[in-house]
């Protein structure tokens, strides 16, 4: 019972946060405070812009743009936090959480050999939108980024409302926002070229890696415990790491640690 109180605690607050990005986005949007989009946010000159979306819009003009100092911010950040923004801001995780069905992770995690192609294939999207942007000069994946989805579904809806003009856009991008996280079900951990970039800079993270204490793991006691695997969004199983799929990939949604019922599993700053 304590333990299912802490889980709640630990997604509300992650859900919390992610809709407060949500709605300082959209306010600046609706506002018109000029700040931009969760593709490149900002205002005066300060920027912070998508570190992929910069990459492609660079190989498409087949220059390095201006605005690399942002991009370099936002990968250093990476640097020292991994991959936070994927479980922390990306409207994504909020989606799910409202409309995803709660056995499914659990299903796609049992099934071994798909969770270890499932680590590697969205490397190959990337290298396959970052090719793409060059051949045809323009950036490829930021026409079906989930993010840019998301925001366009909800200005179109906008536009309806405070223009009476409905437009493709009110169809076409919740659809394909549709098919991306529900249909394809494992798009963040199988196919997101954005995940896939941040996780390369995530694995030279030397920092808030989670930790399991040997000494209290279940699974290390010969006991089939597998509780961290089973809610893992990225199929990481911490209690036995010889199964392929590194911790790097960690997203520090906390929920291993939260779910272990060993309290074998620490993260530095929070537990
Ligand atoms: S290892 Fe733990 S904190 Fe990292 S993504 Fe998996 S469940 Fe979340
Ligand atoms: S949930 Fe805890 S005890 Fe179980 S395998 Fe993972 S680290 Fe080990």
């Amino acid at each position: 019972m304590i333990k299912e109180k802490v889980v709640s605690k630990t997604k509300i607050i992650r859900v919390v946060t992610v809709a407060l990005v949500i709605l300082v986005i959209v306010s600046g949007g609706v506002g018109k405070l000029n700040y931009g989009g969760i593709c490149s946010l900002g205002t005066w000159d300060i920027l912070i812009t998508c570190p992929l979306g910069f990459l492609e819009r660079s190989l498409a003009a087949r220059e390095l743009l201006p605005q690399w100092p942002s991009a370099v911010l936002i990968l250093f950040s990476v640097l020292l936090l991994g991959r936070v923004f994927c479980a922390w801001v990306c409207p994504s995780v909020l989606l799910r959480r409202v409309f995803g069905n709660k056995g499914e992770l659990t299903k796609q995690n049992t099934k071994v050999k798909e969770s270890i192609w499932a680590s590697y294939s969205p490397y190959a999207v990337l290298g396959g939108v970052l090719i793409a942007s060059f051949i045809f000069r323009f950036p490829v994946f930021c026409f079906f980024c989930p993010i840019g989805l998301f925001f366009g579904a909800f200005y179109a809806v906008m536009r309806l409302f405070s223009l009476d003009s409905p437009s493709l856009e009110l169809v076409l991008f919740p659809t394909m926002l549709g098919l991306e996280l529900w249909v394809l079900k494992s798009w963040c951990r199988s196919i997101c070229p954005l995940g896939a970039l941040l996780s390369i800079v995530g694995n030279l993270n030397p920092f808030f890696m989670p930790e399991v204490k040997k000494n209290k793991c279940l699974t290390a006691k010969g006991i089939n415990c597998q509780a961290c695997k089973r809610v893992c969004p990225e199929g990481i199983d911490l209690g036995n790491l010889d199964t392929g799929l590194s911790p790097n990939s960690c997203t520090k949604c906390l929920e291993c640690s939260v779910r272990c019922p060993a309290k074998a599993i620490k993260f530095p700053l929070w537990s």
